[in-house]
């Protein structure tokens, strides 16, 4: 049975149902790719600009220059943010109630080197998904957004708190760039939801995350095949991995009695990529000089980021003492990025998380799943560093950073009846 206000958010969503999908398509069309430094998304803001301008909306495309007069301690000063824009559509409230900030990025990884069945930007309409780079993660959710702006405008129907739709750049990569620019522009609010996908759970809790390279080369290329020893990191490099096994095994036994308690692996240490030659035609047969390692280690909340990873320097200063070969061929550090993400973590009794679970509940006629994300990503950023509650809610898919992935358009749809409905009662009518 649904209540009021979740039957109202169903109704003036009906009417934008095939433009919403015709969107969905377009901003998957539309390569929005980022590749630090850069990244390529302001098509796809002109996109969602268009749309909204269909819809008689006004939507503000801002540059990021605020990021250049900021000393604020996140921002990333290796991006090029240059010609890069926010879009943020703003409904000013009668003030007598509570806003929110409805957040996405546009911004989408590299379509990589895996085999896509169709174009990365295909953009195709399947068994009712939309297969494409960036449809689950997150365009998907960035529609469902910008849709329940859409509707309220139609309806014509005034809030009491304010209510703010942005679609940020420079996410992936853990950029941030983006997020930290609406909040320095002053885009602030009393909750927000980032419709990351999310399979229809309400994730409460994010985790932090680093990635660090880590380089060793060995010796002098000229002496290969024309001197008697051999030098190579390519054995060296095993002992190596043994030792970032051994973090893996340690922090999947961390103790934590908040959102991540029930979850199998907490804290993983996983080893992204390894490089040492190629299995390449090209490559000819030869030892390699110089091998690399690249390692993600993510963050409970509640965990000091600095903290843990500087007893994993120490620890892999130890590693390198007892090593015979690292000892004279040191390892290089080197951060993707630095500073690292950090988590965080709403409580479930929080009005926020009570007022989102209750919509859900409404909507889907079924108790909803209340869970913690297995990934990093802007909810720290708004929570930690500018105090807005902040919780994770969107479409179902799969696929993300792989090739075929796709977002289920029906609980696109769905995603924007949980959101208005909770617009409507956390803003107030
Ligand atoms: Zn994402």
């Amino acid at each position: 049975m649904l209540s009021g206000t979740a039957l109202d958010a169903k109704k003036m969503l009906r009417p934008i149902r095939r433009e919403a999908l015709e969107l969905l398509r377009k901003l998957v069309q539309t390569d929005s790719v980022n590749i630090p430094p850069n990244g390529s998304e302001t098509p796809a803001q002109l996109v969602l600009k268009n749309f909204f301008r269909a819809q008689d909306i006004k939507a503000e495309l801002y540059s990021l220059d605020v990021l250049g007069t900021s000393n604020h301690g996140c921002i990333r000063t290796d991006r090029n943010y240059k010609g890069r824009k926010n879009l943020a559509v703003r409904f000013g409230g009668s003030g007598r109630g509570r806003s929110l900030l409805l957040n996405g990025h546009i911004d989408t990884v590299p379509p990589g080197n895996g085999k896509w069945s169709d174009s990365p930007w295909s953009g195709k309409l399947r068994q009712g998904r939309i297969y494409g780079l960036g449809s689950f993660d997150m365009k998907g959710g960035v529609v469902a957004e910008a849709i329940v702006m859409a509707a309220l405008h139609r309806a014509g129907v005034k809030l009491g708190g304010d209510l703010i739709f942005e679609s940020v750049v420079d996410e992936e990569w853990g950029g941030g760039g983006g997020t930290l620019a609406g909040r320095l522009k002053g885009d602030m609010a009393d909750a927000a939801v980032i419709s990351e996908g999310t399979q229809l759970q309400i994730l409460r809790a994010s985790r932090g995350g680093f990635v660090v390279d880590l380089e060793v080369e060995a010796g002098d290329a000229a002496a290969y095949f024309s001197s008697g020893a051999v030098v190579s990191p390519a054995i060296p490099l095993g002992r190596l991995l043994q030792w970032i096994g051994s973090w893996t095994e340690r922090r999947q036994h961390l103790k934590t009695s908040g959102a991540y308690a029930s979850v199998e692996d907490p804290a993983p240490v996983q080893v992204l990529a390894i490089e040492a030659n190629r299995l390449d035609p090209n490559v000819p047969l030869s030892v390699p000089t110089k091998a690399a390692v690249r390692v993600y280690f993510q963050f409970l909340p509640e965990e000091d980021v600095g903290a843990v990873l500087a007893s994993v320097r120490q620890s892999l200063d130890n590693f390198q003492a007892a090593d015979p070969f690292f000892q004279s061929h040191p390892i290089r550090w080197v951060p993707l990025y630095d500073p690292p993400l950090l988590g965080h973590e709403l409580a479930e009794s929080h009005p926020w998380t009570q007022c989102m679970a209750s919509c859900l509940q409404t909507v889907r006629n079924q108790p909803p799943v209340i869970s913690a994300a297995p990934y990093p990503c802007d909810a720290f950023l708004l929570q930690k560093e500018f105090g807005i509650p902040t919780l994770l809610f969107g479409p179902s898919g799969a696929g993300a950073h792989n090739p075929d992935e796709y977002v289920d358009v029906p609980s696109v749809m769905i995603t924007a009846e949980v959101l208005l409905t909770a617009a409507l009662q956390w803003c107030g009518a």
